[in-house]
């Protein structure tokens, strides 16, 4: 069995998806007021950027006729958090049906930290700091594994001995008003560095899905054509050629030739 130790990671919509769900939002608070008026992108956006500005109070229940999947890979420990959330619909990989067959998966803690123990056990390169990490955290595993076929153990049982920081698979839908509420929470210095990570990524791509989205939210409060060069080039550092950047570039090289 390989043991392979990786940092947390996310699947996210397309743009285009995240942007029909904000012609969804603002075709309906246009109906509010008697409107049936078929909208572009841009017009949405004029749209819910008075919404989202309105004082006293911003009409934030206009986001909740959208709707967003998102896919995340991260430990035990966060997938707890992220279930706190109670506008959030999750799914979850269970530990009673899916068993690792030929690689165990652990989430690397030292996020942020200049020694991180990522890799695996076939690398040559592999760091003694990171094979006590995975033979500690395997240990668990292995353990729960030898209860369970030599000793008659359940599945359910055994899994009381997997480590936290086993990867767990959890997909999260919810609304726009939710998932900002959650960005501001837990993209925030408090938050825990691996849900930090993972949200800001998330914040990150609503930035590029639309300037508009995170208006009001915690940590937006730039100029937002500042906030989309500051999402492109996160992103450029991040991830080199990964495809979707590929994509990425075909809808904001304008912005990016500035
Ligand atoms: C940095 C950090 C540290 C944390 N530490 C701990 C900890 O040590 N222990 C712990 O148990 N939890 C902890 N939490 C979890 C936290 O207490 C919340 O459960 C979690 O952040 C979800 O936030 P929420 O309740 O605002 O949001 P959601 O559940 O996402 O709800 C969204 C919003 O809807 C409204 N709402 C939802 N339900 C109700 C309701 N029943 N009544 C009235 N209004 C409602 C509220 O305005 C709420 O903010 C921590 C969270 C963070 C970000």
């Amino acid at each position: 069995m390989i043991v392979r130790i990786v940092l947390p990671s996310v699947i996210l919509p397309s743009i285009e998806y995240l942007r029909s769900e904000i012609i969804n939002c603002a075709t309906i608070a246009r109906i509010s007021r008697g409107k049936r008026d078929l909208l572009t992108f841009q017009k949405s956006e004029e749209i819910l950027r008075r919404i989202l500005k309105m004082k006293p109070f911003p009409h934030e229940s206009i986001l909740e006729h959208s709707k967003v999947t998102i896919y995340i890979r991260g430990s035990r420990i966060i997938t707890h958090q992220l279930v706190r959330h109670r506008f959030f619909s999750p799914t979850q990989i269970s530990t009673r049906y899916v068993q690792p067959k030929r690689e165990v998966i652990l989430i690397d803690p030292t996020l942020g930290k200049e020694a991180p123990f990522r890799g695996n056990t076939d690398d040559p390169n592999w760091t003694e700091i990171s094979s006590l990490f995975a033979r500690y955290s395997y240990q668990g595993f292995n353990n729960a594994e030898n209860l369970r076929k030599n000793r008659g153990w359940t599945r359910e049982q055994a899994r009381y001995l997997f480590p936290q920081c086993l990867a767990a698979d959890i997909i999260i839908s919810a609304n726009f008003r939710e998932w900002r509420h959650a960005i501001s929470l837990r993209d925030h210095k408090n938050a825990s560095p691996e849900i930090q990570y993972i949200f800001k990524r998330i914040r990150e791509y609503f930035r590029l899905a639309s300037p508009t989205l995170l208006e009001g939210v915690y940590g937006e409060n730039h100029d937002p054509d500042e906030l989309l060069k500051e999402a492109l080039d996160f992103f450029e550092s991040e991830m080199g050629n990964w495809p979707l950047l590929v994509k990425l570039r075909e809808y904001f090289g304008t912005i990016e030739k500035k």
